[in-house]
């Protein structure tokens, strides 16, 4: 009987991580979690409450009485607060341009870390995010870090912009994950870093598809050990 794994994706902004775990836990049957929609949510909040998304405290406070649901749906995730639908609404360029704020605030990672390893608690996940394989399931049994060229990546969040009727030129896109990458990677709590021990996929001129069997190809040999 297979009772599955633990699959941790993690990477840089607009990578395709969301979209190739969907797909990832959807072939393979396993709960898919985005751990950046948590980031978003509590920014979300932060923005709407006028809280300073660089203060460590205020948003710890905030965050403890808050209720953040990540709930399956079809398209993948349904996220809520306090029983708010906002699974569009922390999409916005306001909660994307401020969310790394939010997300290198040592208590709030720490506080988000224990949620996220709660949700883990079952086998059989996908979970994506910055820090997956390297503070939050450094155990799990497979770790991806995905990336692909920031031009490349602009593309695709161009692409997604448009679904969403988001006007954001390719320059601004080049410049807002520039600017977030340098966040991510630079910030002192659990920045952006591939696990030793993590397969690298480098996606730029890979479709969904090949990306979505190179990672359940490398999953059944993990599954089989
Ligand atoms: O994945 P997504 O782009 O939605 O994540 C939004 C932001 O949340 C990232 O730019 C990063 O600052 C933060 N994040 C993080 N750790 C995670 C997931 C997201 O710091 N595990």
């Amino acid at each position: 009987m297979d009772n599955g794994i633990q699959i941790a994706i993690d990477g840089p902004a607009a990578a395709g991580k969301s979209t190739i775990a969907k797909i990832t836990a959807s072939k393979l049957g396993y709960t898919y979690i985005d751990t950046g929609a948590m980031y978003r949510a509590l920014t979300y909040k932060a923005l709407e409450e006028h809280i300073d998304v660089y203060n460590d405290d205020a948003l710890v406070s905030l965050l403890e009485g808050i209720v953040i649901d990540l709930l399956p749906s079809e398209e993948g995730q349904i996220v809520r607060v306090n029983g708010e639908d906002i699974t569009e609404a922390i999409r916005s360029q306001e909660v994307t341009s401020n969310v790394s704020a939010t997300a290198a605030q040592p208590r709030v990672r720490k506080m988000m870390v224990e949620k996220q390893r709660l949700l883990a608690t079952t086998k059989g996940v996908v979970m994506d995010g910055r820090d997956i394989g390297t503070a939050v399931l450094p155990d799990a049994e497979l770790k991806i870090f995905m990336t692909a060229s920031v031009e490349e990546r602009a593309a695709r969040r161009f692409a997604e912009n448009n679904t969403r009727g988001i006007h954001r030129s390719m320059e601004e896109l080049c410049q807002d994950i520039a600017t977030r990458d340098k966040a991510d990677t630079e910030r002192k709590a659990s920045p952006l870093k591939q696990a030793s021990d993590a397969v690298f996929i480098d996606t730029t001129s890979m479709t969904i598809e090949e990306v979505a069997d190179t990672i359940i190809q490398h999953a059944e040999k993990r599954k089989q050990r």
